[in-house]
């Protein structure tokens, strides 16, 4: 047997269950199966991975209670009681790490390749939020001559967590981890196309000791469950990863209760290729970022900016390795390129091939779907275009890369602020002056000089423009997930001017 024909019949094993049993939601620490059914396909082959309960206001209504009857208990909880009970969340998803890779396989398409790590990077996000725990409450001293000031901060209540199909047991992990070592509550409402990694993330939660209520997951539609999270009273902030008209949605849905909101939103990332730069180095850095994960990552370099003088060059390259990438099933692990999430997104990537050609782009690779069962597109290289066109100006989120010349540094930076999005850059020069005044001027939350995305869990993750609202990571998580409060003492009974005496 091949070892994609066993991990196929692993991944059986481990799919059986949703197969059997219709996913329900998890509230107060007890399964919750009522409401409607809707069927959960795989991206592989389209067959159903089994029957989820979609959830309704009622069950968010029930959640969101829930998450405030746990609020006093789980915020007054020492940070190292938090710290313990995080580090064995971690301890139980490494326990867990091949189910809950190859169930994130065959629930969202992704290889294997990338997705064996995602446990992992998962357990390491609640490591790291965990051993911040005792200083979440810490703040600042702020003395002045007459008084002192002093800042505590205290978790913000239950708030709601709203994540995306693309990753997301990892990004999951990386909105809740630091939510519970603030000291918050949570209620949960993962994507409907990917459902499955959520509810093994909270079955590890609840088992590793979280007390009921802590953690809460409803399944459901956006515009029913997600629209009720946003607008319920109990909930005092929503992190949210998603589009970006979702996220000007919720903001209009939470206005009413005044929600605090983080936004992880859409990008059309840069990647800026000068002609000093490490030639075939950035052919790999172009490549992997954008057709790693499927092109399905808010951070992949969907717009490739070449210097004219080598951008025939450079683009023949790409366009060899783009030929020869591996695309097929996800458990193989040869495969580099999986199936899309679902039959809808493929549509919509797949339309970009005929913008392109009307816009005046050349499809220089792919444009055309696999032959295979399951959602596959090739992968896709334009060439031929310029920054205007919409297959430049628009997130399409599959392995799709457009290629733009530019002349020098200024077009460069002018092309690569073009657009509504300002989430992630990537640069490529070995001239150290250009790499900083270039990164210093590229409208962004983020820029990588030389280098693919690479997570420091400290540094702040976000994005600037229609990219989103607020940063993640360290003591920025923290910031978002709790109050500040300044509490100023006098050094002496203070002199106050005395008034209608
Ligand atoms: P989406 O906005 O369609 O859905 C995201 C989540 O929001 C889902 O759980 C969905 O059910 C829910 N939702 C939809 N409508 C809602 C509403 N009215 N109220 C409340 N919740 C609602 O996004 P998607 O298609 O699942 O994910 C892909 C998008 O996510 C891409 O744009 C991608 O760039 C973005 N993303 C951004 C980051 C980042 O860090 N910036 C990371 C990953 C993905």
């Amino acid at each position: 047997m091949s070892v994609r024909e066993e991990n196929i019949q692993i991944a059986r094993g481990h799919l059986e269950r949703f197969q059997k049993h219709p996913l329900g939601h998890l509230i107060g620490g007890s399964s919750v199966e009522t409401g409607a059914l809707f069927e959960n396909c795989s991206p592989v082959n389209g067959e159903s991975l089994g029957s989820v309960f979609s959830g309704t206001a009622n069950h968010i209504d029930a959640a969101a209670s829930a998450a405030a009857d746990a609020f006093p208990d789980w915020v007054s909880a020492s940070g190292k009681a938090r710290r313990q009970l995080l580090h064995r969340v971690a301890d139980l998803i490494v326990a867990r790490e091949q189910e809950i890779a190859f169930v994130e396989c065959m629930d969202t398409g992704q290889a294997l390749r990338f997705m064996s790590k995602a446990a992992l990077r998962g357990a390491e996000n609640y490591r790291f939020f965990a051993d911040l725990a005792p200083q979440a409450n810490d703040g600042h001293s702020l003395p002045t001559q007459d008084h002192i000031n002093y800042t505590t901060r205290k978790a913000i209540g239950p708030v709601g967590v709203i994540t995306p199909w693309n990753t997301p047991f990892m990004l999951s992990t990386w909105k809740i981890a630091p939510a519970l070592a603030a000291g918050c509550t949570v209620v949960h409402k993962p994507a409907e196309w990917s459902p499955l990694s959520a509810r093994l993330l909270h079955e590890i939660m609840i088992e590793a000791g979280l007390p009921a209520g802590v953690v809460n997951l409803v399944n459901g539609f956006g515009e029913t469950v997600g629209k009720a999270l946003t607008e319920h009273p109990a909930i005092k902030a929503v992190a949210f990863v998603g589009e970006s008209s979702t996220g000007s949605a919720i903001m209009q849905q939470g206005a009413e209760t005044l929600k605090r909101v983080h936004f992880e939103l859409g990008g059309k990332n840069p990647v800026v290729v000068f002609d000093d730069a490490d030639i075939e180095r950035a052919v790999d850095a172009a490549v992997f970022m954008i057709y790693s994960l499927n092109g399905e990552r808010c951070t992949s370099s969907s717009r490739l900016l070449v210097q004219s003088t080598i951008y025939d060059a450079f683009t023949q390259k790409v366009a060899q390795r783009v030929k020869n990438l591996k695309v097929g099933h996800p458990l193989d692990p040869s495969t580099e390129v999986g199936p899309l999430i679902h039959p809808r997104h493929v549509q919509k990537v797949m339309s970009y091939m005929d913008i392109a050609e009307h816009d005046g782009a050349t499809i220089s690779v792919g444009g055309t779907r696999t032959a295979n069962e399951g959602w596959y597109v090739n992968p896709t290289l334009f060439t031929n275009a310029n920054n205007s066109m919409r297959i430049a100006q628009e997130e399409i989120f599959g392995p799709v890369l457009t290629a733009i010349p530019f002349s020098d540094e200024a077009e460069a930076i002018q092309i690569a602020n073009d657009t509504q999005y300002g989430l992630a850059g990537y640069l490529w020069t070995t001239n150290t002056g250009r790499a900083h005044r270039v990164a210093n001027q590229m409208d962004v939350g983020m820029v990588w000089v030389n280098s693919e995305n690479n997570r420091h869990l400290p540094s702040p993750f976000g994005g600037t423009k229609a990219s989103g609202i607020g940063r993640d990571g360290g003591d920025y998580s923290f910031d978002f997930y709790m109050e500040t409060k300044n509490i100023c003492v006098a050094f002496d009974t203070h002199k106050v001017p005395g008034l209608g005496k």
